[in-house]
């Protein structure tokens, strides 16, 4: 893997494509954790004594310019604080006053370009955008693993300037080095736990583990479409109608390839869709018409927990309950901390996905696992198998 790690990078000008996509409320970032995740990367190439252009986007602005609600602005004070040092910005990025900044800029300095999405062309992969960005710096870093999954201007385009200087940064390449263990050489036991609302989202993720791994889990809304394929009776949970032979394929094709796939025993139900609604558990085969599964339940949790704790290494993905309403988030928890131990003893753990990690943190655990992603739709396409654009960009 070609990563920054045993290059110097002195007198070179950076061009370092971030993911600076926090949360920001009112001008003030809520959670500057993407921030400080792309640290060690700039640090390193200003210790080496490089010039470093940084380059992000910032939610979905339309397109058709400046969008005082999208800036980065807030992004560069925070990060300037982080470093110690001010980070020069520009309000815009594709002027004049752009290309005299980023040509000015001196080793040891840092500039963050304006948001790219400002401009149409970032999205749109349009070369030409690409090749302007390209012509403000000398070499070209991606770090931004949460958009690798896109063919972006800056995420894969503009790669193709920079034939012999283009490098993984310290983030993506701990992205990539955990998700490579997961789909070839993690050790088994080996077991996944995929959960969250739909199956039809998951549907080549499972695919592709059905020849890696010795266990699957599976918990949240789309365990009862499987149900319903086996002929239970799952009263007004969540099912997705039309995935019904879908799930007989997967279960025959686990089944055939002799991997253990196990459904939540039990389930604690609710009669309506609401954090106070009345709580009883069914046996996840028999839940009455009226009652709908929100989590698993006690039984599962045992069940599942034994498996997890005679496993080498284990890939969580998506939430086993419905995990925002607290009454219903205790399996999806109990599951997180089970993790924690299974890192305690020696194993490997891998989570990934928005609400598995909320988990997580909420449970203060993030540091307490092998390996936290930070790419949620990334990561799904790479364990798929699915080539990302981001990745590819930087390997051809
Ligand atoms: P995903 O984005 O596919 O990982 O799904 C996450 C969503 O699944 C969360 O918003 C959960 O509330 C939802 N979810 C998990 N379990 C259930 C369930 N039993 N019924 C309905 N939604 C669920």
């Amino acid at each position: 893997m070609k990563t920054i790690k045993n290059t110097n990078f002195k007198g070179k000008k950076v061009l370092v494509r971030c993911d600076f996509n926090v949360p920001v409320k009112e001008g003030r970032i809520t959670d500057d954790t993407r921030i400080r995740e792309s640290l060690p990367t700039i640090e390193k190439l200003l210790s080496d004594g490089a010039a470093v252009i940084l380059m992000s986007h910032l939610g979905r602005p339309s397109g058709t310019g400046f969008e005082a609600e999208f800036s980065l602005a807030p992004v560069a004070a925070r990060l300037g604080e982080l470093l110690g040092k001010p980070v020069r910005f520009t309000n815009d990025v594709f002027t004049e006053v752009t290309v005299s900044l980023s040509r000015d800029l001196q080793a040891g300095e840092v500039l963050l370009l304006e948001n790219l999405r400002f401009i149409k062309g970032e999205t749109k992969g349009d070369e030409a955008f690409a090749s302007y960005l390209a012509s403000l710096g000398n070499v070209y870093v991606n770090d931004a693993f949460g958009t690798a999954h896109r063919a972006h201007a800056s995420t894969a385009i503009i790669a193709k300037f920079f034939p012999d200087d283009k490098y993984f940064g310290f983030l993506m390449a701990h992205e990539i080095s955990n998700l490579e263990k997961l789909l070839h050489s993690a050790e088994h036991p080996y077991t996944a736990v995929i959960g969250g609302s739909k199956v039809s989202s998951k549907i080549d993720v499972l695919k592709n583990l059905s020849d890696k791994v010795d266990a699957l889990l599976v918990g949240g809304g789309m365990a009862f479409t499987f149900v319903k394929a086996m002929g239970g009776k799952v009263g007004n949970s969540l099912v997705e109608e039309d995935k019904l032979d879908l799930a007989k394929e997967i279960l025959a094709d686990f089944g055939k390839k002799g991997v253990k796939l196990l459904l939540p025993k039990d389930s604690l139900c609710a009669n309506r869709f609401d954090n106070e609604a009345e709580r009883k558990v069914f046996p996840t085969m028999e839940i009455p018409d009226g009652w709908m599964g929100m989590d698993i339940g006690p039984e599962a949790v045992a069940e599942f927990e034994a498996v997890l704790n005679t496993s080498r290494s284990v890939l969580w993905n998506g939430p086993l309950g419905v995990f925002e309403m607290p009454n219903f988030s205790e399996g999806t928890l109990q599951i997180g901390r089970c993790l924690g131990k299974v890192t305690e003893n020696g194993g490997y753990t891998a989570v990934g996905g928005g609400d598995s990690v909320a988990a997580v943190n909420r449970l203060g655990l993030a540091k307490g696992l092998s390996y936290v992603s930070t790419g949620g739709g990334a990561m799904l396409e790479y364990l798929e198998g699915k080539t990302l654009p981001g990745v590819a960009a930087i390997e051809d």
